[in-house]
């Protein structure tokens, strides 16, 4: 029985390597038939930010990939908020504490500091555990006894629960994607999985909740492949299966070394949110694959391929096609570089598949803005015809409207060069050409002035390149005729009038 999660920390908008592991959570529990879990990961008040979960939950939606359970809805396993499951994590500790796999520390802060200046002065890396505690370089708070330790805190000094790595064992961890990793436990802090303040650790409440609710598989970042060896060790302690684990390639910066970071996207110029996000304190706002005219199942397929592959050459899949090919094998163990020029490439592909009733439905709020009123018939006409230029629906005014408008200018340039001595007498007499023609659609208009081309005698460039910057404004456009067939004949001579100088 598959049941996977996805368990983002509320201190932020989502960038786009956590709705990759979303993504890839949902895909594996689609292929395997499963559930897709949202738990909020909330137990850090200091990094808590109040519009985070909705932001997460508008992302997921407009992504398309919904959750069966999570907070407010079917609470099965609920609450799905960490924050509301406090008392839950205080048993757990209070059962690691009863079976000695856990212990009080009261170490001040101060004394920490000095541990490590000790440690790091003799060139080893500071790490607090039991196997340095046996050696007698921490305060040994591990050998107070029940009494000592009750009494410290009846009289409100400071603790942590902190995990007792074991000493001196091999463990071995099996990672679905990494395969088996050996860690000394030597190595190993003891960290915190519970405070005073009555809050649990990330650790503590992440595995307490994914034994809970029954987490089959746990699919997360890469960043988190250092914590397994405690969740590993603490599944253990209580006695509890372990889920399976695999933790996702890192999403690379498409320049230069390291991991994509939030900062990226404003210094190359790309969005790395899925939808634009205003910070709460700064008022500072951040740019979004949505605002920025990506279509979401472009930005899904996209990511779907950030660190997986099919095997094939396939590039386009649904998100449908992604659930059914999606496999656990084939994501790769080194990080993926991330492709602004890629995102843009999806877009492009994904605006040539839609139909041009869809497209032209997007379009109408931007034609409004620009004060057009048309048709949606003769908008969808439209969009036939320019979008296989197009990336963004927001790059259709550009390059359509002249369908809408005459043009409000000449290209100076291109009138330099193409508006000679005589265009003006020949535009006249194409006028009466054009005014003959009985029918305007596109293929007889055309044939029509191809034949008094013909019969003039000259070269064809003579009289297209004018006539499109009567119509166009500029040396740029769809076929010319499909253009004069678009806007009519009355309109056809308008504007070569008005360019005749
Ligand atoms: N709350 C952690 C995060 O923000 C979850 C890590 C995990 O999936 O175990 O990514």
């Amino acid at each position: 029985n598959v049941r996977v999660r996805f368990a983002p920390s509320p201190t932020g908008p989502l960038h786009i390597g956590g709705v990759r592991t979303a993504l890839f959570n949902y895909l594996f529990a689609k292929k395997h038939g499963g559930t897709f879990v949202l738990r909020i990961e909330d137990t850090d008040l200091t990094r808590y930010v109040s519009n985070a979960e909705q932001y997460i939950k508008d992302a997921l939606e407009w992504c398309k990939i919904p959750y069966e359970e999570g907070p407010g809805k079917n609470e099965k396993f609920g609450p799905y908020r960490q924050s509301e499951r406090k008392d839950i994590y205080k048993k757990y500790a209070q059962t690691l504490i009863d079976t000695g796999k856990a212990y009080y520390a009261f170490d001040t802060a101060e004394q920490l500091d000095a541990h490590r200046k000790d440690h790091e002065s003799n060139g080893k890396t500071f790490i607090y555990n039991w196997h340095n505690r046996e050696k007698g370089r921490l305060v040994n708070s591990l050998v107070l006894s029940k009494e000592e330790t009750q009494s410290k805190i009846e009289a409100g000094e400071n603790y942590v629960i902190r995990f007792k790595s074991p000493q001196d064992e091999t463990l071995i961890l099996q990672d679905e994607i990494r395969g088996s990793i050996r860690i000394d436990t030597n190595t190993l802090d003891d960290k915190v999985l519970f405070k005073s303040d009555g809050m649990p650790t990330y650790h503590l409440a992440n595995i307490v909740d994914d034994h809970l609710m029954e987490i089959s598989h746990v699919i997360r970042g890469e960043e988190w492949l250092p914590s397994m060896p405690l969740h590993v060790l603490l599944y253990n302690a209580f006695g509890w299966n372990a889920p399976k684990f695999a933790h996702l390639p890192l999403i690379l910066k498409p320049v230069g070394k390291g991991k994509l970071s939030k900062r990226d996207g404003d210094q190359l110029g790309f969005p790395v949110f899925p939808l634009a996000y205003t910070n709460e304190t700064t008022g500072e706002v951040s740019r979004g694959y949505k605002e920025d005219g990506y279509f979401e199942d472009a930005f899904i397929n996209m990511l779907a391929l950030l660190g997986w592959n099919p095997g094939t050459e396939q590039e386009l899949f649904s998100l449908e096609e992604l659930s059914n090919t999606f496999d656990l094998n084939r994501v790769s163990k080194s990080g993926a570089k991330f492709s602004p020029e890629k995102a843009r490439w999806f877009n492009q592909q994904y605006l040539q598949t839609k139909t041009n009733i869809e497209l032209a439905e997007h379009f109408n709020p931007l034609l409004s803005e620009k004060g057009v009123q048309t048709e949606l018939a003769y908008v969808e006409k439209v969009v036939s015809l320019i979008k296989e230029r197009a990336v963004f629906v927001s790059d259709f005014w550009d390059l359509s409207s002249f369908f809408f408008e005459a043009p409000k200018s000449y290209d100076e340039k291109a009138s330099k060069k193409n508006w000679k001595e005589g265009t003006s007498e020949l535009m006249l007499e194409l006028i009466s050409v054009l005014e003959n023609c009985s029918s305007f659609t596109s293929i007889d208009t055309e044939n029509k002035v191809k034949e008094w081309i013909g019969i003039k005698e000259i070269g064809f460039g003579k009289v297209m390149q004018p006539l499109r910057l009567s119509l166009v404004g500029a040396l740029k456009g769809p076929h010319l005729f499909d253009i004069i067939e678009m806007i009519g004949k009355e309109e056809t001579i308008n504007r070569i009038q008005k360019s005749i100088k």
